[in-house]
């Protein structure tokens, strides 16, 4: 730290992406990027672009915004772009929390929110995941507090129903309710559909997993016109380029392609499927995952044991040093091939583990 940082900044603890090493080739199964590339058409938008490159992009997105607005059947005027919807989570907090609507989040959820939180110096109360690490809608019923909720949940991939979330945006009325849908396109059910009935809520989606553009930074905020109005007063006092040309020329062409994307959410579905079999076939404990991820541990060793051993025969997991969770480890799904060699490595590294026992 240099002696010239302001008071404000010194205390911050900066989020820790997960790894991205360069050094060997990995099989990564560690940040929940789509193991498949975008379809050709995704290309040759973001190549078309090129020509254009002397040009600032547009700050209303507009053409990216109707395209979405088309895809998600959702009016233009409720839809603001982002550059991932780290930036969109960031503009919300900014614009809906401080010391007199302080938020609350769960004590296990994306460790953004923390970050996020401190960097604004926005109060935040931690709501305990059950026992069962489930979120319980009923914790957040009336509490007066500015929500954030990523459903399905992160690290967890626990899914929490719609008529739950309901319960918490009706009950809170003053108060605003952010729903992070980073992994909604693995199962579940988009909150988006009751954005003309309440007022005080924002759903935040991302083209990172689901769309294979995690390079690209592309997010979105869904929410009454007078929020997006909102959220765009401070985008365009940070940065109304946040969006760049070749990301809103591939967010089109992607959403172009629905039925690709669509095809390639039906193969992590299945490919998760077989991976929680074989994992609990191993005796692994799996969380019934709604994500492109599955969050699971086993009783032969610890979490970081085995995310260190992975990490030596080439296969890349995430694991989080946290108190409640430290047994586990989160693993995105991949390929089946992919998925074939993780079991496989597993295997090995059970069997070592009984030798080294005997
Ligand atoms: C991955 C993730 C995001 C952030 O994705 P971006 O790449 O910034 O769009 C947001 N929330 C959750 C829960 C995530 O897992």
């Amino acid at each position: 730290m240099s002696d010239f940082l302001v008071n404000g900044y010194k205390n911050i603890t900066p989020y820790v992406p997960g790894e991205q090493p360069r050094d060997k080739k990995y099989i990564k199964l560690n940040t929940n990027e789509s193991p498949f590339c975008p379809p050709e058409s995704v290309m040759n938008a973001v190549a078309g672009q090129v020509a254009d490159i002397q040009l600032y992009s547009d700050p209303e997105l507009l053409n990216l915004r109707r395209q979405m607005s088309d895809s998600f059947n959702m009016p233009i005027e409720c839809i603001a772009m982002t550059n991932g919807s780290d930036e969109a989570l960031n503009l919300a907090f900014m614009a809906f929390a401080d010391k007199q609507k302080p938020l609350a989040f769960a004590d296990i959820t994306y460790g953004f929110y923390k970050v996020i939180a401190e960097l604004n110096a926005i109060p935040y109360t931690l709501i305990p995941l059950s026992e069962d690490l489930s979120v319980c809608a009923d914790d957040y019923v009336g509490i007066n507090k500015t929500i954030v909720i990523a459903n399905p949940n992160a690290p967890t991939g626990k899914y929490l129903e719609i008529g739950e979330i309901e319960k918490i945006v009706k009950s809170n009325p003053e108060n605003i309710i952010i729903i992070d849908e980073a992994y909604i396109d693995f199962g579940g059910e988009s909150a988006a559909a009751l954005i003309g009935k309440y007022n005080n809520l924002i759903v935040i989606g991302t083209f990172s997993k689901s769309r294979s553009m995690a390079g690209a930074r592309l997010g979105y905020v869904f929410a009454a016109p007078e929020i997006i109005a909102d959220i765009n007063a401070i985008r365009y006092s940070m940065n109304p380029f946040n969006v760049n040309a070749f990301t809103e020329a591939a967010g089109i062409a992607v959403l172009k392609e629905q039925k690709y994307f669509d095809d390639k959410c039906d193969t992590i579905k299945k490919n998760r499927s077989w991976t929680q079999q074989k994992l609990r076939e191993l005796g692994f404990d799996v969380i019934d995952s709604m994500t492109n991820f599955v969050f699971a541990m086993t009783e032969a060793m610890g979490g970081k044991e085995l995310y260190l051993k992975l990490k030596d025969k080439g296969v890349l997991v995430r694991h989080f040093d946290s108190e409640r969770i430290k047994n586990y480890n989160r693993i995105t799904i991949g390929t089946i091939e992919q998925m074939r060699t993780l079991i496989g490595k597993i295997e090995e590294i059970l069997e070592e583990k009984q030798n080294e026992e005997c």
